[in-house]
This record gives structure tokens, sequence and C-alpha cells, in this order.
């Protein structure tokens, strides 16, 4: 069986599993079928992926590693000219092909893609870690497994959208079909029925590229839609490796493109009139210019902004737990997530216990070449983002904060930062109200659960929130307050493609996952059918 089998045998060291994957020894756990030899290999260069085949275009840019600057592929600079043909390739799919397969073919080549993924996870995993500066164990173990599910879940509902409540009930759903006396061969589609929207521009951003990715496609395909999708410019690379397996699959040419490029591409998708939705992952600022193009326009979209997650440390919380998950809410990737948990509010009683036990797990972090095993933090994940947080840092010590780093003896070379924790935080400061997308917390004390709620609540965004207490009802009580759209409690961070993510304020709003999210990527039914 090829493939690989991380461990002792297989070599840990990051040069043995680079070395490997360039010699084409991490690939698929089984065979494939044709079009790409067996073993990853990164590609020198990519063109974009339109109307079902790689094509060029007129400009390139390299992405980088973020560990060691190397170059490790050159991509290609989607132009206007580039987002007419994807948007062109995108419609015709959408109309010959794919609005009018039933449910259950596109469930197929849904299932075809998951599989595809299952099957070259580890080369996946080694790519986007390469890519993001993400360790190998969050790619490998958390990112991968969850996309795989994503396109699992999905296929599952793409033959089902009719039991999912947007018409008819679950119990009685409308019949798929009504006859059509003019045209007998011909059955007419229920307008009872949710539709497809029909070609959706998708722009994500750089933490969890290929999840991102995963997120957007599988729903919006499931629903019977076509995609033009841009991935961020510094994490392009798990986006092309998709490209090779839709091609795999063999799904219809144009129902998923691929075009690279920067934010101006981006930008190019996002207010395409061919465009019939736009749903966007990244910062509030563009988030907020796409909304009013698209209001503009009068084009559907969703957006999923950014978040300053809290974690809230009651007084009867198991400390040790709470510590456990608060580092790795926010230090595992290096804190690129949007619901990194960089506040930490702690009840006043166990602030002291509670800081020592976060600072003894920060300093027991290795922060490595994200190719190796025993690495927790890799790199931040391109200059640009290396400044940001460089350049906060900084703000915050001129306006008194204190912090404290994790001992960090950086490499000459690559975007690193140490895992810091800010405490004796003002609410005023930039750093308690700013997002913290880095490794980077702020811990401040609470005395009352209504002044925690308070706090929490008093930033613009509202994605995510932790509560560490062992009473069942204050935790309760404490969710229901919260504004966030997701409360974990005595946990953080997990995800499940049937569980709806999003948020409220400017961390965005739609949602992604479960039935919430098919909403998405459907026009629901204006005639309601009564129940039979
Ligand atoms: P940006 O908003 O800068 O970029 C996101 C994407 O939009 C990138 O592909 C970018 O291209 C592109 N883009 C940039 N400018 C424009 C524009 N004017 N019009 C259209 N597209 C544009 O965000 P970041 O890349 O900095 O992403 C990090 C943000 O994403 C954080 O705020 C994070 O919290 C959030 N995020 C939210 C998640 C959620 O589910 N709520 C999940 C993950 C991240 P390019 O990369 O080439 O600049």
């Amino acid at each position: 069986m090829m493939g690989l089998e991380y461990g002792a045998a297989a070599g840990r060291s990051p040069a043995t599993l680079r070395a490997r994957y360039d010699g084409g020894a991490i690939g698929r756990t089984s065979g494939g079928t044709g079009g790409r030899p067996p073993g990853g290999q990164l590609r020198g260069s990519y063109g974009l992926f339109i109307g079902g085949s790689f094509v060029p275009g007129s400009g390139v840019f390299k992405t980088v590693s973020p560990a060691t600057e190397e170059v490790l592929a050159e991509v290609t600079h989607g132009t206007t000219e580039d987002v007419d043909r994807a948007v062109a390739a995108a419609r015709q799919a959408y109309e010959r092909v794919w609005s009018v397969l039933p449910g259950r073919e596109r469930a197929r080549y849904l299932l075809r893609i998951a599989r595809l993924l299952r099957d070259r996870a580890p080369e996946l995993a080694v790519i986007e870690s390469l890519d993001s500066g993400k360790p190998i164990r969050q790619t490998r173990d958390v990112d991968l497994p969850l996309v795989t599910a994503h396109f699992f879940y999905h296929a599952g509902w793409a033959d089902k959208l009719a039991y999912a409540g947007f018409g008819g009930t679950a119990a009685a759903p409308p019949n798929q079909t009504l006859p059509n006396q003019a045209l007998p061969n011909q059955a007419l589609p229920n307008p009872a029925l949710p539709r497809p929207l029909g070609v959706v521009g998708q722009v994500i951003g750089w933490s969890s590229p290929l999840l991102m990715l995963a997120w957007k496609i599988a729903p919006a395909l499931a629903c019977g839609n076509t995609v033009v999708l841009k991935p961020a410019e510094s994490t392009p690379l798990t986006a092309l490796a998709f490209a090779e397996i839709c091609a795999e699959a063999g799904l219809p040419p144009g129902v998923v493109n691929i075009v690279t490029g920067d934010g101006q591409t981006g930008q190019l998708v996002a207010r395409h009139p061919g465009i019939d939705k736009v749903a966007f992952t990244g910062s509030p600022e563009v988030g907020k210019e796409i909304a009013k193009s698209a209001a503009l326009w009068g084009k559907r979209f969703t957006l999923e902004l950014g978040g300053t997650s809290a974690n809230i440390v009651c007084a009867d919380a198991d400390i040790e737990a709470a510590a456990q998950g608060i580092v790795e809410g926010v230090f595992i990737r290096q804190g690129h997530a949007c619901c990194a948990s960089s506040r930490v509010f702690v009840a006043e009683e166990v602030h002291d216990d509670l800081v020592a036990a976060v600072r003894r797990r920060m300093a027991a972090l290795r922060s490595g070449d994200p190719l190796d095993e025993a690495t927790d933090i890799g790199p931040v994940n391109s200059r640009g983002q290396l400044d940001k947080i460089t350049e906060l840092a900084r703000s915050a010590e001129a306006d008194g904060a204190v912090h404290w780093s994790a001992p960090h003896e950086p490499p000459d070379r690559g975007f690193w930062f140490p895992p810091t924790m800010f405490a004796v935080v003002k609410q005023e400061q930039r750093i308690a109200r700013e997002e913290l997308c880095w490794p980077v917390l702020t811990v401040s004390s609470f005395a009352t659960p209504d002044e925690v709620v308070d706090r929490t609540n008093s930033t613009r965004y509202g994605l995510s929130a932790g509560v560490w207490t062992r009473q069942g009802e204050l935790s309760a009580w404490l969710a229901a307050r919260l504004r966030a759209g997701v409360v974990w409690v005595n946990s953080f961070g997990g995800l499940d493609p049937a569980v709806p993510f999003g948020g409220f304020q400017e961390s965005g709003f739609g949602r992604e996952g479960g039935r919430h999210g098919l909403e998405a990527y459907l026009d629901l039914p204006g005639a309601w059918t009564p129940d039979v």
C-alpha cells in the first residue's frame, strides 16, 4: 500500500517528510484513477483551473513557505479576462449540466470527491502545512478529517433538499417534479421546492485554507450551484490540489473553477455581474466592502468574518482543563483561526492559578518546522501578518499592557512570533479590542457574571466564546447572554459539518454547516405547499 506512515519507521523528521513528499512517497493511501501519478508532487507552477482544466494566465506570483521563505511554487494571478472566463465556464456548467442534474447524481460526484480527499489526505496535509505554516498534527489530524467530513455530509443532503424544511415538511416533502402536459417527457420542477442560486463567487482567507474551501464548495455544489473560488494569495496550494481532485473525480467542467490572485482578483470575483451570490470569509473591512457592492447589484451574500473570542473561566472551573483549552484554543494553530480564544476573562479568585497554569503550558510549547510531528506552533502565515502583530504588540506595550512571552529562539528565516500573553489589559486598549488572529492572548479578571457578560459583549465582534464552569445552570445562563454565534462549554473549538457556524455583528452573518448552511445556497420557495 502506498501512503504516508507517520512514525518511527517512516521517519518523523521534517527533512525526511519533505524528501518523502518530493520523492512522491506521500500520496494516496489506496490506488487512484488515472490523470495523476501516485504520490504527491508539488508542481513548479500552476495555471488557473477554469472549465475543468488548468489554463495559463498572463501574470504570476510566488507562494512561499512561511517557515523558511523558500518558494514553493509559482501561481497565476487572475485578471479581469480570467475571471470573465471562469464565470462564463461556471454559468455554462450551471445551465447545461449541474442545475438540471438530479440530486442523487450530484451526490455521487460529492462522494467521489470526498473519497479522493480521504485518499489524498496525507499529501494534502503536507501541502497545507508547507504553504500555511500550520503544524502537521493540526492539518493531518484536525483539518483534513473535517474537510473530508464536509463533503461526505453534504453529499448526503444533495438528494434530500426537499426534506430540509424549506418548503413542505420533513414528514411530507413536496414532490420533486410536477407533470408537464405541454411536454409530457419533460417533468416540471416543483416551484414549491428550494432552487439553486446560480453561479457563486467564493473568496476565502488564509486561516485553515482547505477547510474554508470545503465549508464553501461542498454546500454550494450539493444545492446545485456552480462555483468560482479565489483562495488567499498566501495559501493557494491546497485549493489547486483540490482542483486536481475535481478533475480526477470527473466533475463536469466548469462546475468548480479556481482563480488564484490577490485582493484585486477577489474584488473582480465578488463584483462580477455574472455572479449570483458572494460567499466571503475574511476581514470585516473587506466584508463590508463586499456587502456594499453586493447590495448595490442586488446579489445575495454571506459573510464569515473575524472574531475575538472570549474564554470565560469561572471560579469553580477545573483550572487545568481550562488552561489546556485556552492554550489549544489560541496557540496550537498559531492563533490563525477566526474563533481563536484570544480574550481570556477569569474570575478574580482563580486569576493567579489560571495564569500560572497557562504560562506553564505556553513554556512547554514547541515552535518549529510545521512538518515536524513534535511541533506545536508554526510560523505566522506571511510577512504581512507578522508585521501586523509586531506593530500591535508594540502599541500594547506603549499602552502599558504587561506581557509575557514563552522562551523562543526563532530561526534566521521565516515569519516567527513567540506565544505571548498580555496581562493587566484595560478594556480601552487596542490589544483588548482588536481581532487577534495570531499567537497572542489577553487575560483580565472579573468579579461577577454580569460584569463578564458585559465585557465579553463589548466588542464589535460576536463569533464564538468558551465557558468553563462545573455548574450547568451557570453555563446555560452565560451562554444565553453572550452575543456569540457558538458557545462551547468546558471545551473550545470543536467543529462538525452538521453544526452551523457563524457570527453576529462584525463577525458577519449567514451560517456554514448543518441545515442552516444549505439555506445560504438556495432560493427558498415563495409558494407554500400545504402539508398533505
Ligand atoms: P482579507 O479580508 O484581507 O482577505 C480575505 C480574502 O479576500 C483573501 O482571499 C483576499 O485576497 C481577498 N480580498 C482582499 N481584498 C479584497 C477585496 N477588496 N475584495 C474582495 N476580496 C478581497 O482577510 P485575511 O486574509 O486577512 O483573513 C483573515 C480574516 O479572516 C480574519 O479576520 C479572520 O478572523 C477571518 N476568518 C473568518 C472565518 C470565519 O469563518 N468567520 C474563518 C477564517 C478566517 P488576498 O489574500 O490575496 O489578499
